[in-house]
């Protein structure tokens, strides 16, 4: 199998914001008549996280893995605690238990985390904090021990069944996977069919012991807020904070291949993080970075394999791809060495062409949906900010839930 990349980690698992998530994005697209996701797919979630943590350890992949569990706060606004309900009964309704999803009072929220406004929070125990560099970095360095060639600095500039076509040359394999995501550019078979969005990251420099006591973290837990463009924050192990939120459409559906992002979008995020914990005020943010995640328009993730043309694609997974892309991963293996298993009877698991992946709307529809989106959750939180639950901040929430991420 040949395993391409422009350079090791370029794409979004080299630059992420290191939670490795054992759930997948649009889970409701695969349930049964009840609404149940298949217990067999909730123990397959469920385990994910604990597998990668067996793997890492087994292939001695240090990439500071940390199962600290994940906790979603209603931490600013107080419309956020009906997202965070409407959150753990969704979860709840999929058929996950207690275990996996509960409730945290505010009080129980406030021992994690000291927020500005705690309104409660979503606990899942499904999640672990990673380095995603050292994990890229660690995942080569197994494979190419194992035998596999990889081909760094080389553009795929055609990919079809048997062939790949190269800046550097061609390649001949029997089986291919298309393993291209928020990265699939003209001459791919999921260009159009799978979108870039960017998304990005900012982080503080290392904080002292006494400012993780002002703010929690105390379990290297990886933390969100309800707010519309998702934030994704964590405690790396040299002890900064690191703060992402979606999102940006780059004109024209280009992925994002600058690591950096604009001093106004950093900004941006650290305003979030200083607003989450305004204990914060006077740290300094050192770094910023940002990429594309993949965005498929049924907005669920996929892995798909066609016995005919012999080529397979695992993604879509809409900027929850760390943990999905191991699982995933797992599933391709075994649909490539022709072995039936649980994996590949999975409910996101399809035997089918690729070209059967729909198409997005041609440009510029795709853009102006998103950058609309995108104005009405900026709107929204100015509105709340600035007047707390008014009647124009409820207003402009009621269009918020109208556009969703659909
Ligand atoms: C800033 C950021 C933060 C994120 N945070 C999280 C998070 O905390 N948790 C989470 O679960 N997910 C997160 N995500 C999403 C997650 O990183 C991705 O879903 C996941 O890494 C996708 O992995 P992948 O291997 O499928 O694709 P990628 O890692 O994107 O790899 C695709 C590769 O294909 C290569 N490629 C594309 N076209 C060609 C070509 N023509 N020739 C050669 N090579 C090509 C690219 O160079 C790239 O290396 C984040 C993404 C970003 C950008």
């Amino acid at each position: 199998m040949l395993i391409e990349a422009q350079q090791c980690g370029h794409g979004a698992s080299g630059r992420n914001g290191g939670w490795f998530m054992g759930t997948l994005e649009g889970l409701s697209a695969f349930t049964d008549s009840k609404g149940e996701l298949h217990p067999a797919a909730r123990a397959q979630l469920n385990t994910l996280v604990s597998r990668a943590g067996q793997v890492l350890t087994k292939e001695g992949i240090e990439c500071d893995f940390h199962h600290g569990g994940c906790v979603m706060a209603a931490a600013r606004h107080t419309s956020q605690i009906a997202r965070a309900r409407e959150t753990l009964a969704h979860f709840q309704g999929l058929g996950f238990s207690e275990d996996d999803y509960r409730w945290l009072t505010p009080e129980a929220l406030t021992a994690r985390m000291q927020v500005a406004n705690p309104g409660g929070a979503v606990f899942t125990p499904h999640v672990a904090r990673v380095q995603p560099a050292k994990l890229v970095m660690g995942l080569a360095r197994v494979v190419k021990a194992l035998g596999v060639r990889v081909f760094e600095h080389t553009r795929a500039t055609s990919i079809g069944p048997e062939r790949i076509d190269c800046d550097r040359g061609s390649v001949g394999a029997n089986q291919i996977v298309v393993a291209t995501e928020g990265y699939s550019e003209v001459g791919n078979p999921l260009h159009r069919r799978i979108i870039p969005v960017q998304t990005g990251m900012v982080v503080t420099e290392p904080l002292t012991d006494k400012q993780w006591s002002d703010i929690g973290f105390h379990d290297n837990e990886t933390f969100a807020d309800f707010t519309r463009a998702a934030t994704y924050l964590q405690r790396t192990a040299d002890q900064r904070l690191v703060i992402g939120a979606r999102g940006n459409y780059l004109p024209g559906g280009r992925p994002q291949h600058a690591l950096a992002d604009t001093a106004s979008i950093a900004q941006h995020r650290q305003r979030i993080a200083l607003d989450l914990f305004p204990q914060l005020r006077g740290v300094r943010f050192t770094h910023n970075w940002g990429g594309s995640v993949g965005v498929p328009r049924s907005w669920h993730p996929h892995v798909i394999y066609d016995p005919f043309s012999k080529m397979g694609t695992a993604g879509g997974y809409i900027g929850e791809g760390v943990g999905a892309s191991f699982l995933f991963g797992e599933t391709l293996a075994t649909l490539l060495i022709g072995e039936s298993s649980e994996l590949s009877e999975m409910p996101w698991v399809q035997q089918r062409p690729l070209a059967e992946l729909h198409r997005w709307e041609p440009e510029p529809v795709p853009q102006l949906g998103l950058k609309a989106t995108m104005l009405a959750f900026g709107a929204e939180e100015w509105l709340l900010n600035r007047y707390g639950e008014s009647l124009p901040a409820r207003a402009m929430g009621w269009l918020c839930d109208q556009l969703g991420p659909h």
